[in-house]
């Protein structure tokens, strides 16, 4: 008979059973809250875990942590060889598998991955302007995106949720446009409060959209109706009153979701962070390499969540940024 493995828990209670693994830093766009136009240093390919590296984390995470489900990122997690053949081999294992993508090269992807288990996409978008998108990725390939988008649609990936991070003075103005755009199209539309975990070092509080702006932006034009949260998702929702569109607000800064986390992550060279904020790290690949069985992993990673904190520092004086960036992270 199975029997439920003990559940991966912190000294707070919270109980963990969320895995973001980050499968590349790597990345084909070049976002200004996320990375400098250039200049960042990739890691070394002997250092990003290989696909049997990662399987074999998951499996420890599925059988022997309770982890229910994973969300692939990066970076750009689409830039990754063999992708669908990876995320059949995850979700053989059981767990919901996820992925969020800037949505380049999703168009060619997207049934692929559906045929290979994938449950849902989350796409990057903070803009409908293709003139805008080239700014802010310093890319031209809003097209791509658009495609991609549409691709995931088709092939069943659904909800498609579409991720923006509204920045003063750069695209603030469309919000209610990027609103209109996804419930034109059946893409459900989530705002993201942007944070400082950009490679440069540049985040400005005083650029953040903060959830209450775009509250009163949305509240201006439509009555909206609390949905709540969907048990520990990060994301707030609101109806738009007499609609079936749900716009989404994650408020990691001026609402923090921390009392409810229930989040653990992976960086693409196999070290553990309890926090997207974290300064520690635990070197999973380490063990990994150095033939550790899995009983020491598990123990490894029972005691980097035994080590996480309340919450993040953001709002506080004493704030350190962590020296990797989201993109290295895995957002
Ligand atoms: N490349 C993929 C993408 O863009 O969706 C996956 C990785 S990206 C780091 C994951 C998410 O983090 C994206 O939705 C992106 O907009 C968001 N992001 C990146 N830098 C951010 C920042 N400084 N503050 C808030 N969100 C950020
Ligand atoms: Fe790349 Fe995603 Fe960062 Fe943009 S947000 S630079 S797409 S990793």
């Amino acid at each position: 008979m199975y029997t439920a493995p003990p559940p991966l828990v912190d000294r707070y209670g919270r109980v963990h059973t969320d895995l973001r693994v980050s499968l590349t830093d790597r990345c084909n766009l070049r976002c200004t809250y996320c990375m400098p136009a250039e200049g960042l240093n990739w890691l070394p390919k002997a250092e990003v875990l290989t696909d049997d590296e990662i399987v074999r984390l998951v499996r420890i995470a599925v059988t022997r942590l309770g982890i229910r489900s994973i969300r692939l990122t990066g970076g750009e997690p689409l830039l990754r060889r063999g992708l669908p053949g990876l995320v059949a081999r995850l979700t053989d294992l059981g767990p919901e598998v996820s992925l969020t993508t800037n949505g380049i090269g999703l168009a060619r992807m997207a049934a692929d991955l559906k045929s290979a288990g994938l449950h849902r996409v989350n796409v990057s978008l903070d803009t409908l302007r293709p003139e805008r998108y080239a700014e802010i990725t310093r890319r031209d390939r809003i097209a791509d995106v658009f495609a991609g988008l549409a691709a995931a649609q088709a092939a069943g990936l659904a909800p498609v949720k579409i991720n923006a991070v509204p920045v003063r003075g750069v695209n603030e103005d469309e919000i209610l446009d990027l609103v209109e755009f996804a419930a034109e199209h059946g893409y459900l539309m989530r705002f993201i409060e942007s944070m400082p975990l950009d490679a440069q070092g540049a985040w400005e509080r005083d650029k953040m959209i903060t959830a209450d702006e775009l509250l009163a932006v949305l509240t201006e034009r439509w009555e909206l109706i609390p949905v709540g949260r969907h048990g520990n998702a990060p994301a707030e929702e609101w109806r738009i009153a007499g609609t079936d569109t749900v716009v989404g607000v994650i408020a990691s800064v001026t609402r923090p979701f921390c009392g409810g986390c229930d989040r653990v992550r992976l960086t693409a060279d196999g070290q553990l962070r309890n926090c997207l904020f974290a300064t520690q790290e635990s070197d999973l690949r380490a063990l990994l390499r150095g033939e550790a069985d899995d009983p020491a992993i598990e123990q490894a990673w029972r005691n980097t969540i035994a080590r996480k904190g309340p919450g993040h520092d953001i709002n506080s004086a004493d704030f350190v940024q962590p020296d990797r960036p989201m993109s290295a992270i895995g957002g």
